[in-house]
């Protein structure tokens, strides 16, 4: 079957073993690439993934109202203007009385509305 093979990390270009028993593993869940990194470079690359994933980053932003940079914890989209902490509040503060709700992407938009289907001839 398989033979331990010597690789080299893209990472840290120390050289490691791809194990036949790795070898193994990787035809079993069908990779066809060898690993490009050292287990190290895994372990290190992974922790780093998690962390990304874990918290969010602050997105620097510039406020469409007084132009002042600031960072927000969500990611803005293109269409809408992003507002720094102190506009955003004035402004909730200020609309906060008139129905004033956009939609926002996490409503579904043109939701078909269910009639016509019990309705009596
Ligand atoms: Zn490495
Ligand atoms: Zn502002």
């Amino acid at each position: 079957m398989h033979q331990d093979k010597t690789l080299t990390c893209q990472d840290c270009g120390k050289d490691f073993i791809f194990s036949a028993a790795e070898q193994d593993f990787y035809a079993e869940k069908g990779f066809t690439n060898e690993p490009k990194r050292c287990a190290d470079c895994r372990k290190l690359k992974k922790m780093q993934h998690r962390d990304v994933q874990g918290s969010r980053p602050p997105v620097q932003i510039v406020c469409a109202n007084c132009g002042k940079t600031d960072t927000v914890n969500f990611k803005p989209r293109g269409d809408r203007p992003v507002l720094c902490a102190d506009c955003f509040r004035k402004q909730r503060d200020s609309q906060g009385q008139q129905a004033h709700v956009q939609p926002t992407a996490e409503m579904q938009p043109g939701e078909p509305m269910a009639i016509g289907e019990e309705q009596p001839a």
